[in-house]
């Protein structure tokens, strides 16, 4: 409805440039200043609403803003929002959507629904706590049977996550069950998405499990922590400008990978000794964002 009276306006204007926010962040972009050393997180942080416009995603899900995010609802039928505190249930539409989608399919995994953990902030940007999520298309869905959704805002607060893991992450724990595997699966197979995000063990038990088409478990990615929630990342939607896809994960399963983080975590391989020395990780800057992030976090409030 919104498109459609946009796009009658353009007619009648012969031109919206005003009013296409790709455009109008794209022009900002050249006007810059090329060095903006202002440390970028709580700029983003600061900011309570996303800004007018249509959504756009800028740069890549480590390192990027996003213009137009939409909120999910903080109840559903088959989902809530926790921690609502923080103000990071802002993602692209398809984000958005892609949530509301597997939430379904977690009722029909024999779940109430799911409790969704962080997406971004209102315009994206970097987020205390995470790498990534700076875009508007990385979610985290708490690994949680949910029974009942009618958590007062209070308990969405103080509500503890449940872990699924046992030996550091080496395999699951006896609350993991067919249902989360569904819910993973699903979350998986779902086009959107380029990957999900879950710990070692978690992945090798699903290798284990599925007897049929393992096509799947290819976006199934084995990381670090990741035991509370998984992570959903999905891809840049179609015709973005500016946004910036990770490569896909390598051909296969991946779970001989798996495989070997679980090998390493039950029998650490001693230190290489000519590794380099870890670089401490610096704060990202504005000038480490793409150039349109400025305009972003300057343009007016929806
Ligand atoms: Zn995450």
């Amino acid at each position: 409805m919104r498109l459609a009276a946009l796009l009658t306006a353009c007619a009648l204007l012969a031109g919206c440039v005003a009013d296409d926010p790709v455009v109008r962040f794209d022009a900002a972009q050249t006007v810059q200043a090329t060095r903006d050393d202002r440390v970028a997180k709580p700029l983003f942080e600061a900011v309570t609403r996303p800004t007018e416009g249509g959504p756009a995603a800028f740069g890549g899900h480590s390192r990027g803003c996003a213009a137009g995010s939409v909120p999910l609802a903080e109840t559903g039928p088959t989902w809530q929002a926790m921690r609502l505190s923080r103000n990071r249930f802002w993602g692209h539409p398809q984000m958005v959507d892609m949530v509301q989608d597997l939430s379904r399919a977690a009722v029909r995994a024999g779940w109430a629904g799911l409790y969704v953990g962080d997406l971004s902030l209102p315009r994206g940007g970097p987020v205390s706590g995470h790498a990534s999520h700076q875009i508007g298309l990385d979610a985290d869905v708490w690994l949680y049977p949910v029974e009942r959704l009618n958590l007062t805002r209070a308990e969405r607060e103080s509500l503890s996550a449940v872990s699924m893991r046992r030996a550091s992450g080496a395999y699951v724990n006896d609350r993991w069950t067919q249902a989360h595997m569904q819910v993973v699966k699903a979350a998986a197979s779902d086009p959107r998405t380029t990957r999900i995000f879950i710990f070692p063990g978690a992945k090798v038990a699903m290798c284990d499990a599925e007897t049929g088409d393992r096509s799947w478990l290819r976006k199934v990615r084995p990381w670090y922590g990741h035991h509370y929630h998984m992570h959903i990342r999905i891809a840049c939607p179609r015709g973005a400008r500016g946004c910036v896809d990770q490569d896909p994960p390598p051909p296969g399963d991946g779970c001989a990978e798996a495989r070997q983080w679980q090998a390493n975590i039950l029998n650490p391989p001693p230190p290489d000794p000519n590794a380099p020395a870890p670089r401490p990780r610096r704060d990202l800057t504005m000038a480490d964002l793409p150039g349109q992030c400025a305009a972003v976090l300057a343009s007016p409030s929806r």
